[in-house]
Formats: C-alpha cells, sequence, structure tokens
C-alpha cells in the first residue's frame, strides 16, 4: 500500500529539509530559495529552465527529485461552475482535482468565487456507503509532493484561461481538502501538505482559507487543534445520531457521536473559528425531521455552520436525494433556530460530492479498454 516512488517529488520539501539536502551534497544554503522561485512563483516544468542554477546543480536536483509527481490526462468541464481535472501519477493511479466557480460552504454568496477541491488519498478506506471515493477501498497515500503538485496544475490551468502569464494561487478564494480520500488518515503527508501551501516560500495560501473535511477521527481531529496551522475544519455528519449516522458511516462505530462531538468543540474553542457540519440529505435515510431537529440542536450547541448537501446520485447505489420540498423543510427547522445554514442546490454546487466519480468512471473504461483491446 505504501507507494516509494523512483524519487520523491520536490513539491514534497519545505524549506527546511531541501536546504538540508543541499548543504549535504555541498551546495550553498542560499540556492534552496532560488529552486523554490522557481518551483512555485515560476512553475517551470523542466530543471533546464532553472537559468539562475549552475548546470551541475540541475543535473543533481533532476537525479535526485521528481519535478511532475502528476500529469494532467484530462480537463472536463462538467458545466459553467466547475472544472474538473484528472491527474495520473507515477504508478498509474487516478486522482481528481476540481476547480468550481461559485461559492462553497456558504462562505459567501459571489458567483465570482473561486475553490479548488483538493485530493488526499487513492481512494478511502473509510467505507462510507454513500460515497464513490470509497467504493474500491483504498489504494494508497498520496505524498505530499502529489497533494500540493495538485495545486500546481491548477495554477497551470488557469494560466492557460487567462493571458495574463502566472495567475497565482491566491487569485483563488478557498481550497478545501474534499476531494478522494480521508485527509486525517494521511496526517502526515496532509499537514506537511498544507504547510507547504501556506508558507511564505510555498505557495503562500493563507491557511485560515483552507477547509479541511473529516469524516471524524477524533484523535486525528485533536491533534489537529494542537497544530499552529490555522485551518478551518468541516465534520461530514450525515447523521444526527448514532443510530442513522451508523447505518452510512462506519467511522461512527469507532467514534461515536458522544466522542465526535466533543472533539469538534474543542478544536473550534481553540481556533475561535466556526466550524461546519456537513450534512448531506439522502432520501429516507437522514432527512427525516426528527433528523433535522436533533441536528438544529448539535449545531448551536457547537455554535456551528451547517451546510446541507442534497445527495449526488452514484452509479451503482441505491440512494436518492430528497425532494425540493423535502429539502427545504428540512432546512426551515434549522432556520426557524437561527442556526447558520446553507442548503445548495444548483447542481454545480455539489461538486465535492462528484469528487471521485470521474476516476471511477476512467478507471472503468481502462478496464474494459485492457480486457477487450
Ligand atoms: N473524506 C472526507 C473528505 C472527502 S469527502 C470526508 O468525508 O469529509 C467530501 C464530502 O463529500 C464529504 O462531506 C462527503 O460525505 C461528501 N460526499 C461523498 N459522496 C457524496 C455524494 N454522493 N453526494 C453528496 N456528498 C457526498
Ligand atoms: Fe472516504 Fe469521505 Fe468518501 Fe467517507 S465520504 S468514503 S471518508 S472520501
Amino acid at each position: 500500500m505504501k507507494f516509494t516512488p523512483d524519487k520523491p517529488a520536490i513539491y514534497g520539501e519545505t524549506l527546511d529539509s531541501l536546504t538540508a539536502r543541499l548543504t549535504e551534497a555541498g551546495q550553498p544554503a542560499f540556492r534552496t530559495r532560488q529552486i523554490l522561485d522557481w518551483l512555485y512563483k515560476k512553475r517551470v516544468r523542466t530543471w533546464a529552465e532553472m537559468t539562475n542554477l549552475s548546470r551541475e546543480l540541475r543535473a543533481w536536483l533532476e537525479a535526485n527529485f521528481d519535478l511532475e509527481p502528476t500529469a494532467f490526462v484530462l480537463d472536463r468541464q462538467s458545466n459553467d461552475e466547475t472544472d474538473k481535472l484528472l491527474l495520473e501519477l507515477r504508478d498509474k493511479s487516478l486522482i481528481e482535482t476540481v476547480i468550481i466557480r461559485a461559492p462553497m460552504l456558504g462562505v459567501g454568496i459571489d458567483k465570482s468565487r473561486k475553490t479548488i477541491c483538493i485530493s488526499t488519498q487513492v481512494g478511502c478506506a473509510m467505507g462510507c456507503k454513500f460515497c464513490a471515493s470509497g467504493l474500491a477501498g483504498l489504494k494508497r497515500n498520496l505524498t505530499a509532493g502529489e497533494i500540493v503538485h495538485q495545486l500546481i496544475q491548477v495554477c497551470r490551468q488557469e494560466d492557460a484561461l487567462t493571458p495574463r502569464a502566472h495567475a497565482e494561487l491566491a487569485s483563488f478564494d478557498n481550497i478545501v481538502v474534499m476531494g478522494m480520500g480521508e485527509p486525517l488518515h494521511n496526517y502526515d503527508a496532509v499537514l506537511r501538505a498544507l504547510t507547504i501551501v501556506n508558507a511564505e516560500w510555498g505557495l503562500g495560501f493563507g491557511a485560515r482559507r483552507i477547509t479541511l473535511s473529516t469524516s471524524g477521527l477524533v484523535p486525528r481531529i485533536l491533534q489537529l487543534a494542537d497544530e499552529s496551522l490555522g485551518l478551518r475544519l468541516a465534520i461530514s455528519l450525515h447523521g444526527a445520531t448514532d443510530e442513522v449516522r451508523e447505518q452510512i458511516m462506519p467511522v461512527n462505530k469507532r467514534y461515536p457521536l458522544a466522542e465526535l462531538l466533543p472533539a469538534v468543540r474543542a478544536f473550534s474553542e481553540k481556533h475561535g473559528r466556526m466550524v461546519t457540519l456537513e450534512f448531506i440529505l439522502i432520501e429516507e435515510i437522514n432527512d427525516s425531521l426528527d433528523q433535522a431537529e436533533k441536528l438544529r440542536d448539535i449545531a448551536r450547541d457547537l455554535h456551528a455552520h451547517v451546510n446541507l448537501i442534497p445527495y449526488n446520485t452514484v452509479e451503482g447505489l441505491p440512494w436518492k436525494r430528497p425532494s425540493i420540498t423535502r429539502q427545504e423543510r428540512f432546512a426551515d427547522v434549522l432556520r426557524a433556530a437561527r442556526v447558520p445554514v446553507t442548503l445548495r442546490r444548483e447542481k454545480g454546487h455539489d461538486i465535492a460530492a462528484a469528487c471521485g466519480q470521474l476516476r471511477l468512471k476512467t478507471e472503468k473504461a481502462r478496464e474494459e479498454a485492457t480486457a477487450n483491446p
């Protein structure tokens, strides 16, 4: 399951770790900043373009690091609001990175907002019953470099759209860690990657504009609360009682609500930030008024924002999205109690939901192509 590439991706190195490697190789420390500048500010695709480095240093870098850990396979503009990039890793695994040109997570209603949704694993081990990413289990963790490189690919994508060369990552409003995988199940690589994304010598993207979504790994939520990186947190709740939650999320057996909710409170108290509770509405599973009332109480208690997401149908799975009337009825229970709630209705907005589906389709097509060449 562990992936050991021939050469580590250079995008997984920090200022300190890269300086240490260079020093070992007898290079002066000031070279690190020059290299990071080529990677994150200029976003070059070849070592040869790093023209202020000696030929010898470039050869050393090439021998020791991978400069392109992900390769662009396909750009699927699912509608005018979302753009899905399918990326292939060195071991031929596929991941998705999504650009959403619309508001997310109730952070605003401005249509010009741009959000990037990144993946953290190939597949997922958590086995949520409704989710395309978890259908085939976990294939492997992404490395920190593979996580960071998704954002480099997004920047390049934007560069191609805008005549102005080198659109900065800063032109995006938010990054959400809501693609394929459970980020807290790949804790070290995710934290390292987000530190690089945030660092001034890296992509310089504010931690407060990064939201990490988790299915609820309690010890890791507590660990995250202690990190100095001030990320925002979203919890995939999807059930307001153990009975309902456990039906669709096996992780609830390990970490039931009585453990999860205090951990969420600890996080939000430490960071002084509202946490988001995500709640997918699935017909006849969790869309009753009783669930709405219990969710209202939990949200009030935690001072949390609630994000209601009408379920996005997954091929091969039986679940359905409730009617709009039922969705509104559910949301009204929360609104009546003045709980801040967002109900996403337009198709393009449930992109995090659709994350994992493009990869699944492409893998199926590949299998068929191998079976019937
Ligand atoms: N593993 C993390 C982050 C990735 S999933 C987590 O579970 O939080 C991102 C979000 O998409 C989660 O809230 C997840 O429950 C939701 N999701 C997954 N499949 C979905 C679907 N078919 N329809 C709607 N939301 C879905
Ligand atoms: Fe994994 Fe999240 Fe999908 Fe659950 S919802 S299977 S945790 S990606």
